[in-house]
């Protein structure tokens, strides 16, 4: 099976579907085998536009979810970025390809948390097989908190559901930084785009219906 082939048709949907609209994310799309992230059995469906088991009741998201967040996102080559919801390491790779490969002199970096340790051992090894590694580091722990140690981020991006828009994460982020995330029950999401205005102040845009697995931890769902 030819993967390159697959990835470039998938990214080319993508494209006229208007769900990639930046040069950036088309380029990421085209450049993070997809089939590297997912379990060995579900190879040959790396690039149907479909979310895949991982395991531990988990899933990799759907590309177009990937490529929809990363542009809602907008990540800039040098940005320190946070992830939270590790699973496979697919969207730590994209960002990765986006913030730190190809950002020239800048430095940017990944952070990524995931609370199933088999899991992050999972995407750590997709990672390093990818040789993303390098820029992006795997954190096991309650992403629900943030990662304080490492911050202010330029953006966060959360790939589970939460139940509110986590206090910690505005914290976290730098002012005019970003947070995407999706929010509601098991049943119907939003996904937030929020901006940190100054301080005191967030913007928060509503955009599309989703859906993601829950957001589990002291500022998600119980
Ligand atoms: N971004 C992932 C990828 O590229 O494969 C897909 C993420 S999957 C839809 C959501 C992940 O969030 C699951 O792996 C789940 O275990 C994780 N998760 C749920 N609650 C969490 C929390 N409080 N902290 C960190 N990870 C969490």
């Amino acid at each position: 099976m030819d993967f390159s082939i697959e990835r470039r048709r998938l990214v080319e949907k993508l494209v006229m579907e208007g769900v990639i609209r930046s040069e950036k994310v088309k380029k990421a799309m085209l450049s993070v085998p997809r089939e590297e992230f997912v379990p060995k059995e579900y190879k040959r469906w790396a690039y149907f536009d479909e979310p895949l088991p991982i395991g531990f009741g988990q899933t990799i998201s759907a590309p177009h979810m990937v490529a929809l967040m990363t542009e809602a996102l907008d990540p800039k080559p040098g940005d320190k970025t946070l992830e939270i919801g590790t699973g496979s390491g697919y969207q730590a790779a994209i960002l990765a390809e986006i913030v730190a490969k190809n950002s020239l002199n800048k430095e940017g970096h990944v952070y990524t948390i995931e609370r199933i340790p088999e899991l992050a051992e999972f995407a750590r090894r997709n990672l390093e097989r990818t040789s993303y590694i390098r820029y992006v580091t795997v954190i096991v722990g309650d992403g629900s908190l943030g990662y304080s140690k490492e911050a202010s981020y330029d953006g966060i991006i959360v790939t589970a559901a939460a139940p509110d828009i986590p206090k910690p994460l505005i914290e976290q982020l730098v002012v005019g930084g970003r947070l995407v995330i999706p929010v509601g029950d098991s049943g119907l999401q939003r996904l937030y785009i929020v901006t940190k205005k100054d301080n005191n102040t967030i913007d928060v845009k509503e955009d599309i219906y989703c859906l993601f697995v829950p957001l589990i931890g002291k500022y998600g769902w119980k």
